[in-house]
C-alpha cells in the first residue's frame, strides 16, 4: 500500500526491527503477550511518537529523503548490532521471563540494568515502572542516532560563542539571541542533510569559537592596533551563516595571521571561481580541501 508511513507504524520500520530482538518460535509469541514486554515496546515507540519530527512532522513516504534514509539505516544497524549481543546472552533460553531479563541486561549492561531495577523495579525487571524506564532509555538511545542530537549540539555550539560576550547589556543580549536564532534556522537544514555536512559545520563552529575567544582576549591584531574589542567589533567577528557554511572564509582578515587553517582557506577561496564556490549543488568546500583543513587544524 502506497502512502505516508511513520517510523512507528505497525509492521514497518521500528516495530519490525524491535521484533528482531525477540526470540524465535513459541517463546516469541509468549514474550509478545507479556505485559512487561508490551510496556517496554510501547515506551520505545513513544519516544519517537512524542518527538516533534518523527512523531508528527514527517511521515515517511517514498522516495525517502537521503538524510531520513541515512538515519533509518543508522537505527536499524544499531538494533541489528544489539540483536547479536542479545542472541549471545539468551542462547537457548525458552522462558519468556528469563529471556526478557537477559535481553535487558544485554541491551543496557550490568550497571544500568541494576540501577533501573533497583530504582523502579523493587528488584523486578518485569515491573511496569522498570519496563517503562528501560523502554524510554532505549528509545532515546535510538533517537540520539538521528539529527535530533545534532540540533542540541548546534544550540550548544552557538551558545559557546554567545558566552564569549560576557557582560552584554539587554539590547546586546537580544542581538546575540537573534543571531543565534537566525543562524540556527538557516543552518538547521544543512545539519539534517547528512553526516559529512554536519561535521563540516561543527568543525567550522569550533574554529570560529577559537578565533572569537582569541579576538576577545585581543590577541588578534585589529586595523588600528591592539585594543580590547568593543561589543560592535566582537559582534562583527561572529561567524555568519555564509561563513559557517563555507561560502566565505571564517575570518574575513584571517590570512597570514598565524592560523594555517585560515591561511589555507583564504588561499583556496581566492583561487576558486566564485561561481563554483557558490554553486547551489555544492554549497560546501570540496572534500579534499576539508580533509586538508582538518589535518591542519592547530588547536
Ligand atoms: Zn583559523
Ligand atoms: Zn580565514
Ligand atoms: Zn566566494
Amino acid at each position: 500500500m502506497a502512502g505516508p508511513r511513520r517510523i512507528t507504524d505497525k509492521n514497518e520500520f521500528l516495530p519490525d526491527w524491535l521484533r528482531d530482538l525477540t526470540p524465535n518460535g513459541s517463546t516469541r509469541r509468549s514474550l509478545a503477550g507479556k505485559p512487561y514486554y508490551r510496556t517496554w515496546r510501547k515506551a520505545v515507540l513513544s519516544v519517537f511518537d512524542n518527538d516533534e519530527y518523527w512523531g508528527t512532522r514527517v511521515e515517511i513516504s517514498l522516495p525517502l529523503p537521503p538524510h531520513v534514509n541515512a538515519e533509518l539505516h543508522a537505527i536499524c544497524e544499531r538494533i541489528m548490532a544489539d540483536k547479536e549481543r542479545v542472541c549471545g546472552a539468551t542462547d537457548g533460553e525458552t522462558s519468556a521471563d528469563s529471556y526478557y531479563s537477559k535481553m535487558m541486561m544485554a541491551l543496557f549492561g550490568r550497571a544500568v540494568y541494576d540501577q533501573i531495577v533497583d530504582k523502579w523495579g523493587s528488584s523486578d525487571p518485569k515491573s511496569v515502572k522498570a519496563a517503562e524506564a528501560f523502554g524510554e532509555i532505549y528509545g532515546n538511545k535510538l533517537l540520539a542516532l538521528t539529527w535530533k542530537a545534532s540540533t542540541v549540539d548546534l544550540t550548544a555550539a552557538l551558545k559557546r560563542m554567545r558566552d564569549v560576550f560576557a557582560g552584554a547589556d539587554a539590547d546586546q543580549a537580544r542581538l546575540l539571541e537573534k543571531w543565534a536564532e537566525d543562524t540556527f534556522r538557516a543552518i538547521f537544514s544543512v545539519i539534517v542533510s547528512g553526516t559529512a555536512a554536519r561535521q563540516e559545520v561543527f568543525a567550522r563552529c569550533d574554529h570560529a569559537l577559537h578565533h572569537l575567544v582569541e579576538f576577545e582576549k585581543h590577541e588578534w591584531p585589529m586595523a588600528d592596533g591592539l585594543h580590547r574589542p568593543t561589543f560592535k567589533e566582537l559582534f562583527a567577528f561572529l561567524p555568519r551563516v555564509s561563513t559557517l557554511l563555507g561560502h566565505y572564509p571564517l575570518v574575513k582578515d584571517g590570512a597570514n595571521q598565524g592560523c594555517s587553517t585560515c591561511n589555507e582557506e583564504h588561499a583556496r577561496h581566492a583561487g576558486q571561481q566564485h561561481s563554483l564556490a557558490h554553486s547551489p549543488h555544492s554549497p560546501f568546500v570540496p572534500q579534499a580541501r576539508t580533509n586538508t583543513a582538518r589535518q591542519m587544524r592547530w588547536f
